[in-house]
Parts: structure tokens; C-alpha cells; sequence
């Protein structure tokens, strides 16, 4: 069982005390909060959000996430507000956790595969703060660990969201442990069959080739040795999810996967690393365009490591990969590398974080400190759209800005143009309300209802714009001058006046300045979206003008 006091043991190890002191703080504030309330298994709650913290203090995350972690469930299982926690540990800690709440609120129902791209998009669009997204992968991989108490259905629903949703996020992040080990428990969950189909043929397989494995990783060893390098060389296990996963894509059999040899080397500077290099091509010929060099050129999320493939004994491709030790734990972390904390806990950031983010900037050909890569991070994960839900649950994107009637017109061209009214989250909200992230939008429309000119001052889809109009254009004239008179009366109200009072040398004033004929043609126009009912009507209303 871990324990408040493993925990604060833990964070000793980088975190100054009166942080430590802070974080017990925070434990025994949602001890009480969460005071009666027990999970599944029978556990008191509070050892979740304690199993949680742990995993990001493993990370070395900073002491905000860590008790933001501890805090997590608080707004959403206790009565405990954000303004209260706010106000004990600070407006950060209440961010943190009201996003993750915000993001624990949104439900993915979907039916279809194609949908969970969108909302992983969504989800991310959603935070304004990376260490919320970290925070509910914790939470995400703990309840993974403790699904076996869920009822059957649950559990496999849980770990294809899991797959689907949480395992690319986690990859897009690079924090590579975090996402192996929710790809094992949600593929295990998922398909229990195939998994243990495969564990059996892994467990055959693995007997057979143990003996040539060895004969390799030894060769290589001594090889480097005689050069006067001397490293541990790993030999690497084929996770069961990513030989599923490679099978499946690129249809190939369990041997054809299975069947390649992989070896990791950590070394100690980026210059051992190509000189390793150069010592294996020497000793296994390499296989022409398998090389990369993600050390000069880093993945996006910004992984590095040499990686090579050769021909080895009896034809059998041996896979290698080569970085240093400063590599390989970013490789493990990924992003949450950024919030490293120098071991011996003087508080300061790790400095190969601050360097890694800062050859990350350098290839964006950015220079700068790391807030601004945080920044770029966020606009690439902040597209310029927002994702809503309809109330059947399917996720529509639409542009930023966009309006509920935006959305009607997403929905059907029709239902735009029938709209009167909106529903956000349940709530009525005027047609012009901006939509926002993670909202349920409904729409209520009345027949023989039409569009309104004024809609065009608000809409910013193309689609709903070019609807708009086109249907304004439609209207006969009859109907288009009624239409502009309604609207022309509406807006004059607004000034206490009505056009029959409005005397006749004003208007033909203001048609002489348009130049137009009639008094209908000026409506007409209005109808049309060409002119604004209200300015006209200003312009009709204005004192000292005669
Ligand atoms: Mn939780």
C-alpha cells in the first residue's frame, strides 16, 4: 500500500520541504473532502488521487501538479468549490483542477472510430494548461491499473476509449512509459483473447531465438569494448500491443514481426553515439535507407536517438537504437521533461530539459526560452476550430467564433434556416452566443421561420454566410420589401420611432444619398443583408438633420 508518507519521501528527492509540507497540506484537505467515499474495490477514495500524484512524481512533475493531482476529483465528487480551493492553495492549484474536472465531464459516447480523433483534438483544445492534460493521463493510467473490479462491459469500454483517446495524446506528447503501459492494460482489456494468443506465441517464440539474441548482443558488446567503449547492450522485448498493431496495419504475420532482433545502447554524449554507430555498420552491414538520425533532426515531439536496422546472422534483421542517457529519459517522459526538477531538489529546472526544449526551438528556427516552445506546443494543439456535440453526442467542428446558428447550418442548411432558437448545454442562449469547447448545442427551429439579415453581422462559417445569403436572394420582392419593413421597424423602435411618423423629406433625403427610388428598394436592400436595419434607422432618427 503507498502511503502519504511514501509519497512525501518521494518528492524529497527534488522538491524543497516547505513544497513537501504543502503537498501533505493538500493530501489532508482531500482526505477530508473525499471523507466516506470509497472506489470500487472498497479502498477509501483518497488512495486514487494519492496513486495518481504518485505517477506524476515519478515524472518529477512540479509541486502544483502534484497537488493538483491529490486535489483532482475534488470539484467534481465533493462539494468543495473552485473559489474554495483557490483561495487555500492558490489560483494555479484551482485551474489545474477545474480543468481536469472540465475534461472528466466530457463524455466520449461515440459509435463510430472516426469520431475519436476529433475529440482528441477537442480534448486538448480544451485545456490552457499542459500539466491538466498530464494530470488526467495519470488519472487515466491508475484507473487502467485498478479496471479489474469493473463489470465486464465497462472495463472494455474504458480501454478502447483508452486506446483511442488517451493512448495517441500520451504519443503526441512523447511520453513514451506512460503510453506503453496504457497500451498493454487497454489492449489486455480490450481483447482479452488476442492478447493471450499472442503472450502464448511470444512466450514459443522467445525459446527459440534466446540463444542466437545472446550471440549478437555479445559480439557487438566486445566489439565495442575493443574500441574502448564500454556500454551495456539491451536487448529489447516487442511490446504485445505494438506486435498487434504492426500486424494489423501492415498485414503481416506474427513471425515477420516477431522475427527482428532489438538491441538498445545508451551512451554517454551524442558524439559516442555516432561513433557506436560506425562500429556496428562496421561489425553488420546496414540496410540501405533504414537510417535515421533523429539526434540532428528530432521527431515532434521530440524524441531523439540514432536508429539503424542490419543484416544480421541467418538473415535475421537486428533493429538498434542509439542515444545518450539525457535522451532516453526525455524519450520516457516526453513533455513532462519540461517540468523536470534537478535532482537534489535546489528547485531550479533540469538543465537537459532546458536543452532539449531549446534544440527543439532551434530546429522551429524559433530562439527563445522555453514558455515560448510551450507556446508553439499550444498553438499546434490549439487548431483554429471549436468541437461541439450535438445532442446525439456526434462532435461537429466548426471555425473559432462560431455562433449557434453557425452550428444549425453545419448541421443542415435547412435547420439554419429555420432556426429561432438555441440550446447550450441545455440552457436557451440568444442565437448570436459563441460556442465553446466540449458544449452540447441544440437547436429549435419552427416552420416557415427564415433567416434574419442581421444573422450576417454575427456568423463567421462560410457555410452558413453563403446560405444566408443565397436564401435572402431567393425571397421574391414582395416578400423581401415586408421582411426589410419588420426589420426597419424593429431597429426604429429601438429609437421610439415608427416609420409611418418619420416624415417624408427625410426619407427621400436618405434614398437621395443611396441613390435609390423608392422607399421599397431601400427595404428590399435591408432584407437582402446589403444595408443595416439600425444604422438606417439612425440615420432616420438623427436630430438637427432636416
Ligand atoms: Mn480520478
Amino acid at each position: 500500500m503507498f502511503l502519504i508518507s511514501d509519497l512525501c519521501t518521494l518528492l524529497k528527492s527534488y522538491l524543497e520541504p516547505d513544497q513537501v509540507k504543502e503537498v501533505y497540506r493538500a493530501y489532508i484537505f482531500g482526505a477530508d473532502a473525499h471523507e466516506g467515499q470509497q472506489r470500487l474495490s472498497g479502498e477509501p477514495y483518497i488512495y486514487h488521487p494519492l496513486a495518481v500524484a504518485r505517477i506524476l512524481a515519478e515524472m518529477r512533475m512540479d509541486v502544483k501538479s502534484i497537488i493538483a493531482a491529490l486535489l483532482h476529483d475534488v470539484i467534481e465528487d465533493t462539494p468543495t468549490a473552485k473559489d474554495h480551493l483557490a483561495s487555500e492553495f492558490g489560483e494555479e492549484v484551482a485551474e489545474l483542477v477545474d480543468g481536469v474536472s472540465k475534461l472528466t465531464q466530457v463524455k466520449f459516447e461515440s459509435k463510430a472510430e472516426a469520431q475519436a480523433e476529433n475529440f482528441r483534438k477537442m480534448m486538448l483544445a480544451m485545456v490552457r494548461d499542459i500539466r491538466v492534460i498530464l494530470i488526467k493521463l495519470a488519472d487515466r493510467l491508475h484507473n487502467m491499473r485498478t479496471l479489474g473490479v469493473m463489470p465486464p462491459a465497462k472495463r472494455r469500454r474504458i480501454s478502447k476509449e483508452t486506446l483511442e483517446i488517451y493512448v495517441p495524446i500520451a504519443n503526441r506528447l512523447g511520453m513514451h512509459n506512460l503510453r506503453l503501459e496504457l497500451e498493454e492494460l487497454g489492449f489486455k482489456a480490450a481483447y482479452p483473447i488476442r492478447y493471450r494468443i499472442l503472450e502464448d506465441a511470444v512466450k514459443n517464440a522467445r525459446g527459440n531465438r534466446s540463444e542466437v539474441l545472446e550471440k549478437i548482443r555479445k559480439n557487438i558488446e566486445e566489439r565495442l569494448h575493443q574500441e574502448g567503449i564500454d556500454v551495456p547492450v539491451k536487448g529489447r522485448e516487442k511490446h504485445l500491443y505494438s506486435i498487434y498493431e504492426k500486424m494489423r496495419s501492415k498485414g503481416l504475420s506474427f513471425a515477420e514481426v516477431f522475427d527482428v532482433y532489438a538491441f538498445r545502447l545508451v551512451v554517454d554524449k551524442p558524439d559516442t553515439c555516432y561513433r557506436v554507430l560506425g562500429i556496428i555498420h562496421s561489425i553488420y552491414k546496414p540496410v540501405p535507407g533504414k537510417f535515421k538520425d533523429y539526434i540532428a533532426i528530432p521527431k515532434a515531439n521530440g524524441y531523439q536517438s540514432l536508429h539503424t536496422i542490419l543484416f544480421g546472422p541467418y538473415g535475421i534483421p537486428i533493429e538498434v537504437q542509439i542515444r545518450t542517457e539525457d535522451m532516453e529519459k526525455v524519450a520516457n517522459v516526453g513533455i513532462a521533461a519540461h517540468w523536470l526538477y534537478k535532482s537534489g531538489g535546489d528547485g531550479h529546472r533540469k538543465d537537459l530539459a532546458q536543452e532539449w526544449l531549446r534544440g527543439l526551438l532551434e530546429m522551429q528556427q524559433h530562439a527563445g526560452n522555453s514558455q515560448e516552445f510551450l507556446e508553439n506546443v499550444k498553438i499546434d494543439l490549439f487548431p483554429d476550430e471549436v468541437y461541439v456535440f450535438s445532442p446525439k453526442g456526434d462532435i461537429m467542428t466548426l471555425p473559432r467564433g462560431s455562433t449557434i446558428v453557425d452550428f444549425a447550418y453545419a448541421v443542415h442548411s435547412d435547420l439554419g434556416n429555420s432556426c429561432v432558437a438555441g440550446k447550450i448545454d441545455r440552457r436557451l442562449a440568444p442565437l448570436r452566443t459563441q460556442l465553446h469547447n466540449g458544449q452540447t448545442v441544440e437547436i429549435i427551429s419552427a416552420p416557415g421561420a427564415k433567416p434574419n439579415p442581421v444573422w450576417l453581422d454575427f456568423v463567421v462559417s462560410a457555410k452558413a454566410r453563403s446560405n444566408i445569403r443565397s436564401f435572402l436572394k431567393r425571397l421574391k420582392r414582395g416578400e423581401a420589401i415586408q421582411l426589410g419593413r419588420r426589420l426597419l421597424e424593429k431597429s426604429l423602435a429601438s429609437f421610439s420611432a415608427n416609420l409611418d411618423d418619420i416624415p417624408e423629406s427625410r426619407i427621400n433625403k436618405l434614398l437621395e444619398e443611396f441613390k435609390l427610388d423608392k422607399l421599397d428598394d431601400l427595404l428590399e436592400q435591408i432584407s437582402l443583408g446589403n444595408r443595416v436595419a439600425l444604422l438606417v434607422a439612425r440615420q432616420l432618427t438623427e436630430t438637427g438633420v432636416p
